[in-house]
């Protein structure tokens, strides 16, 4: 039995409605819905369970217009995964939908890349454009977490566990990070934000949100290195990834599906 191969999960809990020409720099010709979807991960394997994103609260998705799905917690649940005994949380970002719910998990260390927590509580956060995606109450939340040493930084890539590495990517936010996780169908890469959509990596094109376009666009060669093939990489916002994957289990159809199996053709 290897002991470097995981399962792996989404767990959707919110929803945007919102125009295709809103996701792209220099809009979208087709006058058509796109919404967005918000996931959080989790990764179960022989090393414990570790839990990718954190996700946003009933409260945050009133301030911000997003319609709840269901509660990051539970949607873990579902899973058997119980918050409260979680030990380790991937933070891909710190934008207010991957970081929030900071005290949902009491025990868990988080990890995150260095250059993230700089841009968030550096010279950038003058500036309002860029602080559309951060949320004051989230990053206080983490630098507090830092002083109670429950942060570990990773500078680039690192091995968070036997099957388990993190990426920095940057682009839509300097610090942004990707997992790769080995599973029984191969190396899965949860982009995270590195791509928003199937139609960011796919086309080559660029959502609103970016501290580096270039960043972004080198990103994607990125994805496609790290992963066993394109249908291997999961998009952060996509909601056809609820759609192609199997359900967890029965009656979890489009809410917490499998992403180490085979999705259906795109
Ligand atoms: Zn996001």
């Amino acid at each position: 039995m290897s002991d470097d191969l995981h399962e792996v999960y989404a767990v959707r809990y919110a929803h945007h409605d919102r125009k295709a020409t809103e996701n792209f720099v220099g809009g979208d010709p087709h006058d058509i819905l796109q919404p967005l979807a918000y996931f959080v991960w989790a990764i179960v394997g022989p090393h414990g369970t570790f839990v990718v994103d954190t996700g946003f609260d009933r409260a945050m998705a009133d301030k911000r217009g997003r319609t709840m799905v269901q509660p990051i917690a539970e949607g873990l649940k579902t899973l058997g995964i119980h918050a409260d005994a979680v030990e380790d949380v991937i933070v891909t970002h710190l934008h207010y939908d991957h970081c929030g719910n900071y005290d949902v998990f009491p025990k868990a260390r988080y990890h995150l890349q260095d250059d993230e927590i700089a841009y968030a509580t550096g010279r950038y956060m003058n500036h309002a454009h860029q602080r559309v995606p951060f949320e004051v109450d989230d990053i206080v939340a983490m630098v507090r977490k830092v002083f109670a040493e429950r942060v570990m930084f990773h500078d680039g890539t690192d091995a968070i566990a036997p099957g388990i590495t993190v990426h920095r990517i940057g682009g839509h936010s300097k610090g942004l990070q990707c997992v790769r996780v080995k599973t029984r169908r191969g190396h899965v890469v949860l982009a995270s934000d590195a791509s928003h959509l199937y139609a960011h990596m796919n086309e080559g094109r660029v959502f609103p949100i970016t501290y580096c376009v270039g960043d972004v666009l080198e990103g994607y060669a990125t994805l496609k290195r790290l992963a066993d093939s394109p249908g291997h990489i999961v998009p952060g916002h996509d909601p056809k990834v609820a759609e192609i994957y199997p359900a967890a289990a029965p009656g979890l159809e489009g809410l917490v599906v499998r992403l180490d199996v085979d999705p259906k053709p795109v």
